[in-house]
């Protein structure tokens, strides 16, 4: 056994390491001054005439101009959207469809260095997270669908499916490229047109995605990019000639666009944010459930609607996980998103920054104990420094509320009934991760958690066969898997 002091002394060493800046080179990808609307296979002018600055958030820098899609806009790419579904893509035989998914999927791969360094600049991702994680899992969602197409007459035991018509898609600026791959797949699949709106911060990578589109030779119309903010997102979900609306953003947006929709007979699917606990049992791998609980809420910066944003410690082991998990924390580094070494990137605005500290303003003012690692930031852009608040009571905001940044809330418990009363004890509903040597207890966990995604000794882990969507003001409707295409389907029963 080797004396804590010793210990602390090698500790102390290993974090003090200086690492040579490896940057990703930036020229890989071509960002254009100006973009217009992608509708109707090529890109038009907006009618609206109204163009915005989309920067990147690490610098402060300008990229390029985006257009802001107005009423008539939304308007004209319906009207592509359905022309499109009407007469090319509803009639095409699925195994055909099919061929243009697996063809999406392939470029993607192809090109994923180009789409993962944009993805960065426009989001302030680290790029070993755009690169291994964003990238691989949009392809791999259009693989997934691509198989689905031409088997869905076998999928639903004694329903016949067949497509809804227009889908009008609305993205938040997370995961840019892969909630546009998680919406746009399915739909595809199932025989449906898109019209699809990024986030406002985020579009660039849908954009470069058109090119995409034309390398794979999809007909004209069958998807459609509008950009803009939210009145942009207004209009298409009023849009009387839409069949769905699959949104996921923020609870209060998807309760809007609830409110919206009523009595339209529009189909709709939401998938909102989430306030997820992470329950460590004292039998826990220590060390692995550590990695866990950074890898749930520092990923992304937080910007995560199933981070494990409050950490449920049974009490018996509460020193020693927290005393490891600031030591961890001390080892992340933070910075230029386009830095291999990087694992925190930059925030993604000015606006999500002020939300973050005003919420951790609340945590302090409320009477929770806060501790940051030391932590050198860059001078530019929009950055947080890794965030835990110990001391914390159910009722604070930072326990209620979502946060969307790296700050996590740690809480106790002492029993299991404990543990399930506390974790369900949010409004939210999404996902729960559980760390415990004992399956019995993960699967009797599972069940008694009230969240769409239980995650047993790991976090975070997407697939596309593996459905994901909330309970509660988490939403409703599943993305991914088998459930991922119902949405997009009717059914002659
Ligand atoms: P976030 O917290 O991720 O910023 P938002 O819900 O504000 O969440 O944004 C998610 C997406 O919803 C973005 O593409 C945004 O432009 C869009 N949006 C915002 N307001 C509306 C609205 N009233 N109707 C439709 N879409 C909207």
């Amino acid at each position: 056994m080797v004396p804590a002091e010793k210990r602390q002394r090698t500790a102390a060493i290993v974090s003090s390491w200086d690492y040579a800046p490896a940057p990703e080179a930036k020229d890989i990808v071509k960002i254009q001054d100006r973009y217009g609307l992608f509708i109707g296979g090529k890109f038009v002018e907006p009618l609206s005439k109204q163009h915005y600055t989309t920067i990147d958030p690490a610098h402060e820098e300008p990229l390029a101009e985006v257009a802001q899609a107005g009423k008539a806009d939304v308007a004209r790419a319906v009207r592509a959207a359905r022309e499109a579904y009407a007469t090319r893509w509803s009639k095409l035989r699925p195994s055909e469809r099919a061929k243009y998914l697996y063809r999406i999927a392939r470029i993607l791969q192809e090109r994923s260095r180009e789409f993962a360094v944009l993805e960065s600049r426009n989001g302030g991702k680290p790029i070993r997270e755009s690169r291994d994680v964003d990238l691989p899992l949009a392809a791999a969602h259009f693989f997934y669908y691509a198989g689905w197409a031409d088997k869905l007459e076998y999928a639903f035991a004694n329903r016949k499916p067949k497509p809804i018509g227009v889908a009008g898609q609305i993205i938040p600026w997370n995961f840019p490229l892969l909630m546009l791959a998680w919406k746009i797949a399915p739909a595809l699949a199932a025989g449906n047109t898109v019209v699809l709106k990024p986030a406002e911060t985020t579009p660039l990578t849908a954009l470069l995605f058109c090119d995409v589109l034309r390398q794979a030779e999809l007909p004209p119309g069958v998807v459609n990019i509008v950009t803009g903010d939210g009145r942009t997102g207004a209009e298409l979900v009023a849009h009387s000639d839409v069949n769905k609306i699959a949104f996921t953003g923020s609870t209060e947006v998807g309760k809007a666009i609830q409110r919206a929709l009523a009595g339209t007979g529009k189909r709709l699917t939401l998938e909102l944010g989430g306030k997820a606990a992470n329950v460590v049992f004292d039998d826990a791998p220590l060390d692995q459930a550590v990695e866990g609980i950074v890898n749930g809420i520092y990923f992304n910066q937080g910007h995560v609607c199933c981070a494990g944003s409050r950490l449920f410690v049974q009490e018996s082991i509460y020193d020693a996980i927290i005393s490891k998990l600031k030591r961890r924390m001390s080892t992340l580094r933070v910075g230029d998103p386009l830095d291999k070494n990087t694992d925190v990137g930059a925030i993604n605005s000015k606006m999500q920054l002020d939300k973050i500290t005003s919420l951790v303003q609340s945590g302090i003012d409320e009477g929770a104990e806060i501790y940051q690692p030391p932590c050198k930031l860059p001078e530019r852009g929009y950055w947080f420094v890794p965030t835990v608040f110990t001391n914390v009571a159910q009722s604070y905001r930072i326990a209620q509320e979502e946060i969307f940044g790296p700050v996590l809330s740690v809480l106790t418990f002492r029993t299991p009934d404990e543990a399930v009363e506390k974790a369900n004890n949010t409004p939210y509903g999404l996902s729960a991760g559980v760390w415990t040597e004992k399956g019995s207890r993960i699967l009797a966990m599972a069940q008694k958690l009230k969240a769409g995604v239980v995650w047993a000794n790991t976090y975070n882990r997407f697939d596309p066969a593996s459905p994901f969507g909330g309970y509660k003001e988490s939403g409703f409707g599943r993305e991914g898997g088998l459930h991922g295409l119902e949405p997009y389907l009717a059914f002659d029963e």
